[in-house]
């Protein structure tokens, strides 16, 4: 998702109290922004948030960060939170390709990754947030037996997305090609944006659940 460019939207996120500030200087105090022990889970390329929020509002016990890299989307979560805020939930606004220089190792107890940019030419194929190059990330910032839930419509990716999780040795808990019929995967299931645009142009939805190895 690429909104146009929202002009102010980087002076506004600025002075935001929903977000993590100078995100590389706060490694290894990130869970001061919550003001309790509580597992903390992050979601890579939350897009408006909707996906976060929704998770957030229904589990206040569990802290919840949407990482997101541009303003413009960004700036549309934070106006939801400014509408009805939550404590157990935080932004940031990075590359998620930095995650190891914001998180401490083990620190993370499940990662979300919901309809990921494609990047499907193949000398690109290492900027897709699944590749293993980001699954050996997402080892070092996960804690022991830590989970990442991954969905999206777009069949090639998630091909990809698989033969990665096989090449990385992660392990597979749970995956489904069509996870709205899926009685399992489809209990609690929270839409993204994106989600509920695809699956009503009739799209099914890949889902994986895969497991630290
Ligand atoms: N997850 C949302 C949903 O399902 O509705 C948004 C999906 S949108 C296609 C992908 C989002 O990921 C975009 O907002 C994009 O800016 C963000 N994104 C892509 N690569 C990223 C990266 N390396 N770090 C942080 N965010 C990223």
């Amino acid at each position: 998702m690429r909104l146009k460019n929202v002009p102010g939207s980087k002076e506004y996120i600025a002075q935001s109290n929903f977000v993590i500030h100078d995100e590389t200087e706060k490694k290894g105090k990130i869970r001061d922004c919550f003001s309790n022990d509580n597992p903390i889970r992050i979601e890579i390329g939350m897009g408006k948030g909707r996906f976060i929020y929704d998770l957030a509002s229904q589990n206040p016990d569990i802290n919840y960060i949407g990482i997101e890299k541009y303003s413009s989307v960004l700036l549309r979560a934070i106006q939801k939170m400014e509408e009805n805020p939550l404590d157990n939930l935080i932004f940031i606004r990075m590359d998620a390709e930095d995650i190891t220089e914001v998180f401490q190792d083990k620190e993370i107890d499940r990662i979300y990754l919901n309809f990921s940019d494609p990047w499907p030419k193949d000398r690109h194929a290492k900027r897709r947030l699944e590749s293993r190059q980001f699954l050996e990330r997402y080892k070092k910032i996960l804690k022991d037996g830590g989970l990442i839930e991954f969905k999206t419509d777009n069949n090639d990716l998630f091909d990809f997305a698989l033969e990665e999780v096989e090449a990385a040795g992660w392990k597979m808990l749970s995956f489904t090609r069509d996870l709205h019929n899926d009685d399992v995967l489809s209990e609690g299931n929270v839409m993204t944006e994106y989600e509920e645009k695809f699956s009503a142009m009739g799209n099914p939805i890949n889902k994986y659940i895969i497991q630290k190895p």
